[in-house]
């Protein structure tokens, strides 16, 4: 149905060939199709708006690499920035409080809200053993409360049992003094919704909130909110302050945009998505496929894959020359440990190269094994881009700022620094006898 995003930007950017870096020019023609491609993706205006910014300021300036055109290289900047953007994968409901937990499910109506807490109910007792209780603060849909009721029969999870006349916030204490007193880890508390957010809904939000002390507060959204996402987050979170979403419908034709909005305003993780109408319709987040969504196009992964492939052989070719002249700072090795860690880490990379002994004997010597990749990283990244270029530059107060950036501590750095001179000395020397690239190659 959607003329493809690869092919327009196709149609846009055959006549540019420019390489080396990205122009403003051709991120610009590039970012007009994808911003298109958001919309009709639903994303909310306002935040395609900031999304491109921040994706045009990445890009402008960006190496164009040999074999990919610049609206490819553009593509795969949207991509990454997408699913960084729509956050970690699979942030699991957090259960880490006394009991009983108290989980306050909220969403306009219809938006799956009923169903989502079934389903979540099922899977925390059926995976995780839990004693749950749910209960519905429903008062004004008369049959929501016996909606709930039936699903907990179905799922076998208990259900508040149901006392006309009560208010949604009597409920609420009832429902966790219930739970209190019949020893339930978990209670679920599906909150009444309306068809559109106005004051009253919020204010008994807040007195919900208040009267049950919630460690989970979770907005049930319908994926197919289209431009009114936004709105609809920013204002659940600003009034009842959620800790997560849930997305329904991820089974329908939605494309995904509402993810992005909701994610982009609150900054809340998407804890999980709904897939269907049955009970085992719940599924853990992936980014990725989102963000594959968004963009919309199914061969635009491929390519994406396959630029970034392209982008490590490039990377890699690059690294040898710049390792045989001698050079070798500490970007290159920040580099280098995201390559290994790709790359199944130390024993991955060590076993393929004959020959690696010595540089494997050096960086145990500095102490460096898998586990540490990620510290290493972490202090590098505090290090501002002259400390990088040169480390020679390193004493005493800048390391005090590093560690405390990176949460390790002034023997590491200084590990992490013995494991680059000795590196860099031995590809200097490596180097200079003219044989040590291919073997540098090997080594990414
Ligand atoms: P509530 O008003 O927010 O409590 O919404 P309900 O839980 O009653 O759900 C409204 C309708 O949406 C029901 O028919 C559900 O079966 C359906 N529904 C809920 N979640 C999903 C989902 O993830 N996928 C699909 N296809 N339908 C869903």
């Amino acid at each position: 149905m959607f003329e493809s995003l690869q092919e327009r930007l196709g149609s846009i950017l055959n006549g540019l060939t420019g390489r080396g870096a990205l122009s403003e020019a051709d991120v610009s023609a590039a970012l007009r199709e994808v911003r298109r491609a958001l919309l009709e993706a639903d994303v909310a205006l306002d935040v395609v708006r900031s999304f491109t910014d921040k994706v045009r300021e990445k890009a402008v300036g960006a190496a164009v690499l040999k074999s990919i055109k610049p609206g490819q290289m553009v593509v795969k900047i949207v991509h990454d920035e997408l699913v960084s953007m729509l956050g970690e994968e699979g942030v699991p409901i957090d259960l880490n409080a006394p009991a009983p937990v108290v989980i306050m499910m909220v969403g306009l109506q219809g938006s799956g809200k009923t169903t989502t807490t079934a389903k979540i109910a099922r899977r925390l007792s059926e995976r995780q053993g839990k004693k749950v209780l749910m209960a519905s603060l429903d008062t004004r849909r008369p049959a929501a409360q016996e909606q709930l009721r039936q699903l907990g029969e179905q799922t076998k999870v208990a259900t508040l049992p149901i006392v006309a006349g009560q208010s949604p916030v009597e409920i609420a204490r009832r429902s966790v003094q219930a739970a209190k007193l019949g020893g339930h880890d978990v209670v679920i508390l599906d909150t009444a919704g309306r068809t559109h957010i106005d004051e009253p809904l919020m204010a008994e939000m807040a007195e919900i909130r208040a009267a049950s002390n919630p460690h989970e507060i979770l907005l049930v959204a319908d994926s197919l909110t289209g431009q009114d996402a936004v709105n609809l987050a920013r204002n659940f979170d600003e009034r009842v302050g959620i800790t997560g979403l849930v997305l329904t419908r991820m089974d329908g034709d939605g494309r995904g945009g509402a993810a992005l909005s909701m994610r982009a305003v609150t900054g809340k993780p998407i804890k999980l998505i709904g897939t269907g109408e049955k009970m085992d319709a719940l599924e853990e987040f992936y980014p990725k496929r989102i963000a594959d969504r968004i963009l919309g196009m199914g061969d635009i992964v491929s390519l994406v894959e396959k630029a970034a492939e392209t982008i490590d052989a490039e990377k890699a070719a690059a690294m040898a020359k710049k390792m045989q002249s001698g050079k070798f700072d500490l970007n290159d090795l920040a580099d280098q440990l995201g390559q290994m860690q790709k790359m199944g880490g130390m024993g991955g990379i060590m076993g393929m190269m004959p020959g690696m002994g010595k540089m494997k004997d050096q960086m145990a010597a500095a102490g460096l094994d898998d586990r540490m990749f990620g510290r290493q990283l972490a202090i590098i990244s505090s290090m501002t881009k002259a400390e990088r270029a040169n480390p020679d530059i390193l004493k005493h107060s800048r390391k005090k700022r590093i560690a405390a950036g990176s949460g390790t501590d002034a023997a590491e750095i200084n590990k992490l620094l013995k494991m680059h001179r000795g590196m860099a000395d031995m590809m200097k020397a490596m180097g200079g006898k003219g044989k040590g690239g291919g073997m540098m190659r090997g080594l990414m």
